[in-house]
C-alpha cells in the first residue's frame, strides 16, 4: 500500500473480518497525506457509513468545535478510525475486527508519519496507551520516540454526558497550547522522550498508569 489513495482503496475491497456485510461505504479517514496530527477515533457511525467520510454526525458537529478550539479545522488534520467499517447498530468492535483492521491504521501513520497522534475513545487509546483507564490520562501529553501522543474523551461521550463537554473542551484547549509549544520547540525540552516502544509496552503490562506524567 503506497499511499494514503491505495490503502482506502484497499479498505473499501477488505473482507478481513465480518463488518464488510454491513459497510456500505468504507470509512479510511480523510485529510493530507503531510498532516502533522492524526486523530483516531472508533469507528464510522450511521452517517459515516453513508458518506464514506469520518465524523460527519453530530459528533463530527462536536469534533469540529473542539478542533477550532485547538486552533485547528480539519481540512489541516488526518481524521480516521480504529476501524474502517461500520459496526452494526454502533455496536464496539470486537477484538478481532480491531486486529484485522490494524494493518490499515499502522500503514497510514507510517506513510503521513505526523508528529502528534490525538485518540478519540478507549478503543484507539488502548493501542498506543495501553491498558490504562481515560479518565487517568485525558488530556495529557506524552512523547515516545520522537511523537506525541494524547488521549481524549471520545466527542459522541459529551453528547450522553453533558459533563465531559467541559473537559473535552479544556482538554483541546491545552492541545493547542500543546502544539503552539511542540512548534516552537519549547516542549521538546521539558518532555523526556520514553525511550523505547518496548520500554512503554513493558510499563503498561506491569499497569503502572502513573508512569505516563512526563511533566
Ligand atoms: N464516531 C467515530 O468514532 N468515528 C466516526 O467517524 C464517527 C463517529
Amino acid at each position: 500500500m503506497k499511499d494514503l489513495a491505495e490503502i482506502a482503496f484497499q479498505i473499501s475491497i477488505c473482507q478481513d473480518c465480518d463488518l464488510y456485510h454491513s459497510r456500505f461505504k468504507s470509512v479510511p479517514g480523510e485529510g493530507p497525506e503531510n498532516s502533522k496530527i492524526i486523530f483516531i477515533g472508533e469507528a464510522p457511525g450511521f452517517h459515516e457509513n453513508q458518506q464514506g467520510r469520518p465524523f460527519v454526525g453530530q459528533a463530527g458537529k462536536f469534533l469540529e468545535e473542539l478542533l477550532s478550539r485547538a486552533g485547528l479545522d480539519r481540512e489541516q488534520v488526518f481524521i480516521t478510525n480504529i476501524v474502517k467499517c461500520r459496526p452494526p447498530g454502533n455496536r464496539d468492535p470486537q477484538p478481532n475486527e480491531l486486529e484485522e483492521c490494524s494493518k490499515y491504521l499502522d500503514r497510514q501513520i507510517e506513510l503521513i508519519n505526523p508528529n502528534i497522534i490525538v485518540t478519540l475513545g478507549r478503543f484507539s487509546m488502548a493501542k498506543f496507551f495501553g491498558p490504562v483507564k481515560i479518565s487517568q490520562i485525558h488530556g495529557r501529553i506524552r512523547k515516545i520516540d520522537g511523537r506525541y501522543y494524547v488521549a481524549m474523551y471520545h466527542p459522541a461521550a459529551a453528547l450522553h454526558q453533558p459533563a465531559l463537554k467541559n473537559t473535552l473542551l479544556d482538554d483541546f484547549t491545552k492541545l493547542r497550547d500543546y502544539i503552539k509549544q511542540i512548534y516552537s520547540s519549547n516542549l521538546q525540552n521539558t518532555l523526556k522522550d520514553e525511550k523505547q516502544h518496548s520500554e512503554m509496552k513493558k510499563q503498561d503490562d506491569e499497569e503502572k498508569p502513573t508512569q505516563l506524567t512526563l511533566f
